[in-house]
């Protein structure tokens, strides 16, 4: 692929500015009409979608060269997808996508990645990891659990803990918990241990195409050939991306799902029966590689005709496919739980501030954009913020403490644990 394919989007692309604002009927208030963090942080409109549109045309047309300022505009920007939503429901346009093909042209010209994001790509490089860790310790977390190790016995479920949930001491929790309940539910489920390796989103995340379609095609054909129904994975980060790109890299034998659509169908089943109220107001703040980033993509190859049109049609991704009901069916079944909204939810949700590699590359910017959401949180007089991805939960959190908010940073899994 090359910005060439998108020739029509970046001359016909109409400057309108939807990409930079939630759609106007699902605005709630003006302090909260904004959808694009990096537009907000930085002011100038070259930090928009609209305004890298203007800077991918002057690429391809040789106007413009990729200079270490193209590549900072290019990478200031959490790839949130708010712009692709709000762009499509007015214009046929691709901005997520245009957005990763700048990307992959700033690692072609080799003003890209960032120097912040590096430790993390020489890892996954080195380790199959972003943590600088063994990958002898990744299935340490699961060291006491009684479970079965996929890579020697067979299963119907893998539970795929992801990079985080594996490393990180202060998250293995969510990877325990989870795996604990679909265990106790009595369902076959099976880990990797240290055979487990990285989704390699982040390397996508900072245009490394090719690496991760070389990581992402040994993934698939290590699941397809452990024979699992389904992979299930606590990690919106993983989720996203087995969901929208692992398919147009191959041909894939399983179902993956994530950890909150796995937990909303137990409880439905009955499995999974609560037996202690939590009374506390919560809101749900919509990750946006489980939310909007998660739909599958039309793996369109085509060309555009007359007035614009895609021939042959393609359908375009408005974001409403994400995961949005499950977990809020969970919190919902949790007895005591009140669920309370923020203004900027679902296909409109404000991002955490840390994707794209933006917190590697620009922390004060995650901080920022994190800071927004709480914010936002509070007030809707909730006393906890709940997620369900590694990426999201730290950079929240980080907010939380670097402002001395009340409110408390759970998982998911968290309060699902503690109504058992
Ligand atoms: S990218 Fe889409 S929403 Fe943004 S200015 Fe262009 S046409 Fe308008
Ligand atoms: S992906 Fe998010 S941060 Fe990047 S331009 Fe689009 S709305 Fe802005």
């Amino acid at each position: 692929m090359s910005l060439e394919k998108y020739r029509w989007d970046l001359v016909n692309c109409e400057r309108c500015s939807m990409c930079k604002w939630v759609h106007p009927w699902s605005i709630k208030s003006k302090e909260r009409a904004r959808i694009c963090p990096s537009m907000q942080k930085y002011k100038y409109d070259a930090y928009s979608a609209q305004g890298r549109f203007d800077l991918a045309r002057a690429l391809l047309e040789g106007e413009v060269e990729m200079t270490d300022k193209a590549a900072e505009v290019i990478y200031a920007c959490t790839l949130c997808g708010g712009c692709d939503v709000t762009c499509k429901f007015t214009r046929d346009m691709e901005p997520i996508e245009i957005l990763q093909e700048l990307r992959a042209l700033a690692v072609a010209k080799g003003k890209g990645p960032l120097p912040g994001h590096m430790p993390a790509v020489d890892s996954i490089r080195q380790n199959n990891n972003p943590w600088l860790q063994p990958r002898s310790r990744r299935g340490h977390w699961a060291r006491k659990m009684k479970v079965k190790d996929l890579s020697k016995e067979k299963a119907e479920v893998l539970y795929f803990a992801g990079c985080t949930y594996s490393y990180n001491a202060n998250m293995q929790e969510v990877a325990r918990s989870t795996l604990g309940i679909l265990l106790n539910a009595g369902i076959d489920v099976g880990i990797l241990g240290a055979n487990e390796a990285c989704c390699a989103s982040p390397v996508l995340k900072v245009g490394m195409v090719d690496m991760f379609r070389e990581h992402a095609a040994k993934n698939i054909e290590l699941f397809n050939s452990l024979g699992v129904k389904t992979v299930v994975t606590s990690c919106a980060g993983c989720y996203g991306v087995l969901r929208s790109q692992y398919p147009g890299v191959g041909k894939m034998n399983f179902e993956v799902k994530h950890s909150s659509e796995y937990l909303a169908e137990l409880i439905q089943e009955g499995k999974l029966k609560f037996t202690k109220e939590i009374p506390m107001k919560v809101t749900w703040h919509d990750p946006c590689h489980l939310g909007r980033g998660s739909e599958p993509q039309d793996l369109w190859e085509g060309v555009r005709v007359k007035w614009g049109l895609s021939e042959p049609p393609r359908e375009r991704n408005y974001g409403a496919q994400g995961v949005f009901d499950a977990p809020r069916n969970v919190l919902k079944a949790i007895p005591g739980i009140e669920l309370m909204e923020m203004e900027r939810i679902r296909e409109f949700s404000w991002c955490c501030g840390a994707g794209g590699g933006v917190r590697s590359a620009f922390p004060e910017f995650a901080l920022e954009t994190a800071r927004e959401r709480i914010e936002e949180a509070e007030s809707t007089g909730a006393e906890a913020l709940v997620t369900s991805c590694p990426w999201c939960e730290s950079n929240l959190g980080d907010s939380i403490n670097a402002i001395g908010s009340p409110l408390q940073m759970l998982s998911l899994v968290d309060l699902v644990n503690r109504a058992l």
